[in-house]
């Protein structure tokens, strides 16, 4: 005997919790089984993120899909008195004069406006009395020559962003998931394949057979088959490694990703910078990226400390799939790489090394859009290509407008999707320009 449910969900990172839940809500009379490999939801690449959410994207569909999340997660915390400690402190993104006038900002610019995402822009003389000790000229500096360092001449702030905890945002999706459902998640379940199988089976040696139809009718694991007539996969960089050996397409690509946490206290400068008080009403810093290198940094006032990264880009290797020993950071990464350029602009953090250090890998699409679609009895939600939790409440309800017919989706607030825009075959999308 082998079970039989509805829906399957594979994955129960941030994109699979918030697409079991839609599928619930909207579904109630199916059965949803959620699955993962971990002993428990969101545990993966969801609870290595920076946690930080933004609407200033350049492309009108991260707009779309990052504008209504952010809005639905202040509903959560405002509405539903569920605390995501959400905070919003703003993105800081600073630029040089040349960067500045670039034809990709001056149109992310012009998308931002066109589409009522709020922005301002804040000139040096402002930003160098809202930020103690920011460098912001290099001038004669031949070491910052050599490094390609630019100066800051401005910084594009978006109020309507900030951070927030993922694991609570799990934490409430999985929630009301239960809440709906009879049907006990189970964690601790590797899926080791897809079962694809002839429709109608006929028995037939080798089968499925090029002629016959073919649908993905189950997952199999170590404990057995188990069926269902649709299966969410929802596995983050892993996607590959169930689509490819069934012959389902994918496009993704997976790139390391990490964090170095650096604390703040007994440091009297860094503490300045943390608390760095004009910007918002909650009196830290916002998520700031520099001009320089792709490194950023995230205030963490909780714990007196700012979590640093850096979104390396070429010289940093694809993989085709995620590894085991790609949650360990390097720490020579750091000090080569991040922090000489960390340092130059901010001279406080100075011999400031990591105290905590973690990783993991974003899943890349090939034009930084999310990809939902569905393919031969599976539903594909993937390629958040790093921001994924911003993007979750949206591609949720993406998943479950697919799964229902639905030629649209509903996002929170009542703005509509077509929910076969982020698909594979006539993808209405406009490619992403702003990453991190
Ligand atoms: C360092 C870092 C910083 C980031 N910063 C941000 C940020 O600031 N803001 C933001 O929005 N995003 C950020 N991201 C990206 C964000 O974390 C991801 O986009 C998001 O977590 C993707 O969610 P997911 O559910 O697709 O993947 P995951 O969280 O990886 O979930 C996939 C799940 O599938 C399970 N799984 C995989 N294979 C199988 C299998 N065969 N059988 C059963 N289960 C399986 C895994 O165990 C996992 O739980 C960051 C990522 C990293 C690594």
């Amino acid at each position: 005997m082998t079970e039989k449910f509805d829906i399957i969900v594979v994955g129960a990172g941030i994109l699979g919790v918030a697409s079991a839940y839609y599928l619930q809500k909207n579904n109630p009379n199916k059965s949803i089984l959620l699955v993962d490999s971990q002993p428990d939801a969101g545990q993966a690449n969801t609870a290595m993120s920076a946690a930080a959410i933004r609407n200033m994207f350049s492309s009108s569909t991260n707009q779309l899909l990052t504008d209504t999340s952010i809005d639905f997660f202040r509903h959560i915390q405002e509405d539903l008195d569920f605390d995501l400690t959400l905070h919003f402190c703003g993105y800081l993104w600073l630029l040089s004069e040349r960067q500045f006038k670039e034809p990709s900002v001056q149109t992310w610019m012009q998308r931002m406006e066109a589409n009522n995402i709020a922005y301002r822009v804040i000139e040096k003389s402002e930003l160098q009395k809202l930020i103690p000790g920011l460098v912001t000229d290099f001038s004669g500096d031949e070491e910052a020559e050599l490094m390609n360092l630019n100066n800051v001449d401005y910084a594009l702030f978006g109020a309507e962003c900030g951070v927030l905890d993922p694991s609570l945002l799990v934490q409430f999706y999985k929630d009301e998931f239960l809440k709906l459902t009879k049907v006990k998640p189970r964690f601790n379940l590797h899926v080791e394949q897809l079962l694809l199988e002839a429709q109608p089976g006929l028995g037939l040696p080798g089968e499925p057979l090029v002629w016959q139809n073919k649908l993905v009718t189950g997952i199999k694991t170590k404990q057995g088959e188990i069926h269902a007539d649709k299966i969410v996969v929802a596995v983050g960089p892993w996607t590959n490694t169930l689509l490819d050996p069934v012959g389902i397409p994918s496009y993704v690509k997976a790139k390391k990703r990490q964090l170095f946490m650096v604390a703040a206290s007994d440091h009297q400068p860094l503490e300045e910078i943390l608390f760095a008080k004009g910007f918002s009403k909650t009196g830290f810093i916002p998520f700031t990226i520099l001009p320089s290198g792709g490194v950023y940094l995230r205030g963490v006032p909780e714990e007196k400390s700012f979590w640093i990264g850096c979104a390396d880009k070429v010289g940093r290797t694809y993989k085709y799939t995620m590894e085991e020993d790609d949650y360990n950071a390097e720490r020579a990464y750091y000090e080569q790489s991040v922090y000489p350029v960390l340092s130059k602009y901010f001279p406080a953090f100075s011999n400031a090394r990591p105290g905590n250090m973690w990783a993991g890998d974003y899943a890349y699409s090939v034009d930084a859009i999310p990809l939902v679609y569905e393919h031969s009895g599976v539903i594909v939600v993937t390629g958040a290509s790093g921001s994924g939790i911003m993007k979750a409440d949206a591609l949720g309800r993406i998943t479950d407008a697919l799964y229902r017919g639905e030629s649209e989706a509903e996002l929170y607030g009542g703005r509509k999707m077509s929910s076969k825009a982020l698909g594979l075959v006539n993808r209405d999308v406009e490619v992403e320009s702003v990453l991190i």
